[in-house]
């Protein structure tokens, strides 16, 4: 499923819906009789304009007419299928056809379903709405196992996948980016003073000071007491500047239950003019941890950019 962005500002589109059906009148019946559904339709005639306009628009649903000129609806569905990119859309196969054998082989293809005609709008209308639920409720399971359960930002494995998006994006434009690691200060002591529920609570918080930032900024937990930042279009220099101020959003909150309670987080920032013209994501994150050692072994609490003196 293709999903992106931060959790918190997961936004639902309108659902979209393509029509590949060589009838221009069931463009125009399905454009006017969709109309009130609140769904965005797009009609196209042939299935490799289809195929063009699923990879581009990423519809939720497919109306695919079996009949097409050119390459048919069955080798159409079968290449949304072979496509990591087209494969979770669903389709609904629309046919004149009556064999048995051919719903039978749609339906072994991938298809969610098979409407004959001549159809009653209402039950198509009806299939439309419960392709398009099921498919909202696809996108919402496929987010949720990409979330932290305690602090609902992005887990480790969005992480690991985004920041490789990034870098590739990033090279390919020219532009810069940022990575920020953190990691909370002597936190074993708090877990083992105040006790593992409050522990709980200070990555909760930490999580909101980490997040509140630009929504282009992806802010994810990385394991434990460790968070990373992602920052597109953003050069060290800017990044630096961030990072300073979530570490005194950390430091300056007073805890309600601790009023005297002071507690701390070190910051390491890389971006990408720090390492080869070739760096992968890993040598990013790389550069990024050796950078957090250095604001650990500096003192903690504090931003840094520089690992451990290599002869020290
Ligand atoms: P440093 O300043 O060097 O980072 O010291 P530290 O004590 O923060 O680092 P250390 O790696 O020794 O300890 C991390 C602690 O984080 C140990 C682990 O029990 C705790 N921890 C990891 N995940 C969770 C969690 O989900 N909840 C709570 N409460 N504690 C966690
Ligand atoms: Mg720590
Ligand atoms: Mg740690």
């Amino acid at each position: 499923m293709n999903i992106g962005g931060n959790p918190q500002e997961f936004r639902q589109r309108s659902p979209r819906v393509l029509l590949i059906d060589d009838s221009e009148l069931m463009h125009r019946l399905l454009r006017s009789r969709l109309q009130l559904e609140q769904v965005e339709i797009h009609c196209v005639s042939d299935g490799e304009a289809g195929l063009e306009l699923a990879l581009k628009l990423q519809p939720d649903v497919i109306l695919l007419d079996i009949d097409l000129q050119g390459i048919d609806g069955f080798e159409v569905l079968q290449r949304l299928k072979e496509d990591a990119r087209t494969r979770d859309i669903a389709v609904i196969f629309i046919s004149a056809s009556t064999e048995m054998m051919d719903r039978v082989r749609c339906l072994d293809l991938g298809a969610i379903d098979f409407v004959a005609k001549p159809f009653e709008m209402a039950e198509l209308k009806a299939r439309v709405r419960s392709a398009i639920r099921v498919q909202q409720l696809l996108r919402m399971l496929a987010q949720r196992a990409q979330l932290d359960g305690l602090t609902a930002l992005w887990n480790r494995a969005f992480f690991d996948q985004r920041l490789q998006c990034e870098v590739t994006a990033a090279r390919r434009h020219g532009t810069p980016l940022s990575l920020i690691l953190c990691d909370i200060d002597h936190f074993k002591s708090v877990n083992d003073r105040y006790g593992h529920p409050f522990g709980d609570e200070v990555l909760a918080f930490f999580a909101t000071v980490i997040s509140s930032r630009r929504s282009t900024d992806v802010s994810c937990r990385y394991g434990g007491e460790e968070f990373a930042i992602i920052l597109p279009e953003t050069a060290a220099r800017d990044a630096i500047a961030v990072a300073d101020q979530m570490r005194r959003g950390f430091e300056e909150h007073r805890w309600r239950r601790y009023p005297d309670l002071v507690l701390t987080a070190s910051f390491g920032v890389a971006d990408l003019t720090m390492i080869a013209e070739d760096g992968t994501a890993g040598d990013l994150l790389a550069r990024a941890d050796l950078a957090l050692y250095g604001a650990k072994r500096g003192g903690r609490n504090r931003v840094s950019t520089e690992g451990m003196p290599l002869a020290a």
